[in-house]
């Protein structure tokens, strides 16, 4: 099965600049917009609070990246089970 990735960030003035982070999570296979979303890091975040961007930018989550799916591992956030 294959897992689209969206990446998000935080808002500016959301959090702190340095945690303005590119994190990773996947689109719901219903594409219903979740009430909360947790990123494959496990933070969450409610609506309103992310940006997503049309292309890369951004330091990365490296815990994102680590935790999220490779070409043959296609696994939601524990939150979005
Ligand atoms: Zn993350």
């Amino acid at each position: 099965m294959t897992v689209r990735l969206i990446i998000a960030r935080p808002l500016p003035g959301t959090v702190g600049e340095t945690r303005r982070v590119a994190h990773l999570f996947p689109v719901r296979p219903d594409h219903a917009p979740p009430d909360r979303m947790t990123v494959y890091c496990g933070e969450m975040f409610g609506p309103g609070v992310l940006e997503l961007p049309d292309r890369p930018t951004g330091m990365p989550c490296v815990s994102c990246l680590r935790h999220s799916p490779g070409p043959d591992d296609a696994q939601l956030p524990a939150g979005e089970r």
